[in-house]
């Protein structure tokens, strides 16, 4: 919850032996979670897959980050020709901007299409090379103070503005919304997501780049699956995916990890597509779920 408010929380009257329960089962939820396997339908494989290089990686993941909307299959075959496009040497061909535009022309993801892509591209290559990386960048923005919402308003509007998107905007929604807000109230899932995949420390999934900023800062993306998750959990009775229920679903997380909120995300998130949670007791779907002995459909029922 956001520091002032007077807003309470539905976690505030859950008990402690539930919330010592709920603990465990995110414990094995996590444990249980092949990152191996199932990194491989996941937006962060496609950066993994394709690039290595710290530099290249940072630029992946916005682009790979900032198109993470909708059915993982499409979006990863769209991330997956996006790539293809630019070849393997990508901090290179961003410094090229008509390149960039030749090589993405035709491209198009629901909203986007290859021009506002390069233009998130170039922008952000302009921003890494005036801060050496994206990385250093962030923590400036950091270091000036104010909360972490606030520091991510700065950085992107820096991208906007280095790549023109906040003029192409006037003219295109996809331009206005490839790279997220923070300044407003959405929840900015695929910002908070890109954090995630260059602070948390490497894992298999996340890349552990930017080691100057705490893991403990992070602040969980809310897609639909964390979203059900979180409030059959009881995390939170907000029904949008606001930053509000970001920061409070966060804030419960920091309750069992406080250096690393975020750790859960990917276990959570992955479960919630395995299992399409149903967000009601049903036994079908329901069968071998991590959470299912604290999850608040099946309080008080037997599990067949
Ligand atoms: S037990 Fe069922 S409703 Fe509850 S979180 Fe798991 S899949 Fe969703």
């Amino acid at each position: 919850m956001s520091r002032g408010s007077s807003r309470r929380t539905a976690w505030e009257d859950v008990p402690p032996a539930r919330k010592r329960a709920i603990g465990k089962a995110l414990r094995e939820v996590d444990a249980a979670c092949d990152r191996t396997a199932r990194v491989h339908i996941d937006p962060i494989g496609a950066v993994r897959g394709r690039y290595r290089a710290p530099r290249d990686l940072e630029l992946a993941g916005l682009v790979g980050a900032c198109v993470a909307f909708g059915n993982v299959k499409t979006l990863r075959a769209k991330v997956e020709d996006a790539f293809d496009r630019l070849g393997p040497n990508l901090t290179a061909v961003a410094d090229d901007e008509l390149d960039v535009f030749a090589r993405l022309g035709g491209w198009r993801h629901r909203v986007y299409i290859g021009e506002d892509l390069g233009r998130l591209l170039i922008g952000a290559r302009r921003v890494q090379r005036a801060h050496r990386t994206l990385g250093h960048k962030f923590r400036a923005d950091l270091d000036v103070g104010g909360t972490l919402k606030g520091a991510l308003t700065r950085f992107a509007d820096s991208i906007r503005e280095a790549g023109g998107l906040h003029v192409a905007a006037r003219e295109r929604r996809g331009a206005a919304h490839i790279l997220p807000d923070p300044g407003k109230t959405s929840g900015c899932k695929r910002l908070l997501l890109y954090l995630r995949w260059m602070v948390r420390p490497e894992d298999g999934v996340d890349l552990g780049l930017w080691k100057s900023v705490p893991a403990s800062l992070l602040i969980v993306p809310v897609d639909t699956h964390i979203h059900k998750l979180a409030h059959n959990l009881g995390f939170t009775n907000r029904r949008t995916m606001t930053w509000a229920a970001a920061e409070e679903i966060t804030s419960v997380l920091r309750e069992y990890d406080s250096c690393d909120p975020a750790r859960f995300d990917f276990p959570l998130c992955h479960l919630g597509m395995l299992q399409r949670c149903p967000s009601r007791r049903d036994s079908a779907r329901c069968e071998g779920c991590g959470v299912i002995d604290v999850c608040r459909h099946w309080q008080g029922a037997a599990k067949r």
